[in-house]
């Protein structure tokens, strides 16, 4: 890795105090997306905890209150904020991407609180009790529910401040409010910073995750890109790249394998030769290109002809190489002579002319004692020569 993409990767993941988010928009985005559905996971059982939570409290005022003006008021307050709590988690699950808003939660927080607060009003026998469990909730906002610092620590000071003036419209005393203050900044600020480094840890962990995730998918291209690349050496190490036949290299080293294989099982294998006829003539007429285009035809023609076992190479300018394993001469004749016809009467368009190509063939089998294929081609060409010399497009077999 460069020292320039380090850095930049370095940058991209930093992560900004004090709300604990990536600096970098995008992957602060990205880790929320990635986020998403563990998010609202933990979500929908906050919010049933929550709610089971307020419609259970629901017994203890009825203890209390009976079955009073009191208690009514406040089971409305707690089943409208209930519905709405069971209701975002019912929601939640049709639709996760709200797990990511933080302002839906952060609201509901809020509105929890305004429905909460009468409860210190009408109980004023658990006033102390009230303001504890104010505490409570605070500490839980910022570790059980899963939401954006910034957005958690809104609410929590929304709700500090209703309490407070709650108990300043209860006429309690600066000393009281300093007092109730204090124990609520406690939840409020070890909630924060305990929050706090989670979120570092989780986004930690989301960097060290992308970044091996990223160095993964890079190792996968350069080890594809150097696949492409190996086959891309070998073909240009054992073609002709002009043809895409195998070059002379290669041919010779099939030739030795399937000779071998051929020995082995006690077949036969037969090496013909093709040498286009009259070619110099075509170059002359319609220039070089026009020749090059012709032998491409010529690879194309044969290729299409020959069995998947066959091996067709060039040899060298306008001559070609046919290695026929598992045949005879026989049928190696007619293997070739399909080849000769078929040439002759596919004709390649060259300038805008249909140009009618014919070659001048020689095949023959190879002996026992010949392992090395020059040995069969010494006799091949004098065939070739004799296929020229009686008038050349057509078939020898010596
Ligand atoms: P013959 O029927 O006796 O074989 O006549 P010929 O003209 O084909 O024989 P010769 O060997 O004299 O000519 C072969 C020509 O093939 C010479 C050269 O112009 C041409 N040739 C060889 N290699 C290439 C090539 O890569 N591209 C092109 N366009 N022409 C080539
Ligand atoms: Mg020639
Ligand atoms: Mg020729």
């Amino acid at each position: 890795m460069s020292n320039s993409t380090k850095s930049n990767s370095t940058k991209s993941y930093a992560i900004s105090l004090p709300w604990a988010e990536f600096a970098d928009r995008d992957t602060e985005q990205a880790y929320r997306l990635n986020m998403q559905p563990m998010l609202a996971r933990h979500l929908r059982v906050a919010m049933f905890v929550w709610g089971s939570l307020l419609l259970l409290f629901a017994l203890l005022d009825l203890q209390s209150l009976g079955w009073s003006r009191e208690f009514f008021i406040l089971l409305a307050c707690r089943v409208v904020q209930a519905t709405l709590v069971f209701s975002y988690a019912v929601a939640l699950r049709r639709r996760p991407q709200l797990a990511s808003c933080g302002y839906a939660i952060a609201g509901l927080e809020i509105i929890g609180f305004f429905l909460f607060m009468p409860i210190y009003f009408l109980r004023p026998d658990i006033a102390v009790f009230t303001i504890g469990v104010v505490g409570i909730i605070l500490l839980a906002m910022f570790l059980f529910v899963p939401n954006r610092l910034i957005l958690t620590l809104l609410a929590a000071l929304v709700g500090v401040a209703l309490a407070l003036l709650c108990i300043a419209a209860n006429g309690r005393g600066a000393e009281v409010l300093f007092g109730a203050f204090f124990m609520l900044s406690l939840p409020v600020i070890t909630g924060f910073f305990a929050a706090q480094q989670l979120q570092i840890v989780q986004r930690r962990q989301y960097a060290m995750f992308s970044q091996a995730r990223k160095a993964n998918r890079e190792l996968q291209e350069e080890m594809e890109r150097r696949r492409l690349l190996e086959e891309e050496l070998k073909r240009q190490a054992t073609t002709d790249p002009l043809t895409g036949l195998f070059n002379r290299r290669q041919y010779e080293m099939l030739f030795k394998r399937e000779r071998e294989r051929c020995r082995r099982q006690g077949t036969a294998i037969c090496v013909a030769m093709g040498d286009l006829d009259a070619f110099k003539a075509l170059n002359d007429e319609l220039g070089h290109d026009s020749g090059d285009i012709a032998l491409r035809h010529v690879a194309d023609l044969m290729t299409r002809q020959l069995r998947e076992g066959d091996v067709l190479g060039r040899f060298g300018g306008e001559e070609f190489i046919i290695l026929l394993p598992d045949t005879g001469p026989a049928e190696a004749e007619k293997v070739v002579e399909r080849l000769r016809t078929t040439l002759e009467n596919t004709p390649v368009m060259l300038k805008g002319e249909p140009r009618r190509i014919t070659a001048t063939f020689a095949l023959s089998e190879v002996q026992n004692d010949e392992v090395d294929i020059v040995e069969t081609l010494q006799r091949v060409d004098k065939g070739l020569y004799r296929g020229k010399r009686e008038g050349r497009n057509r078939v020898v077999v010596v």
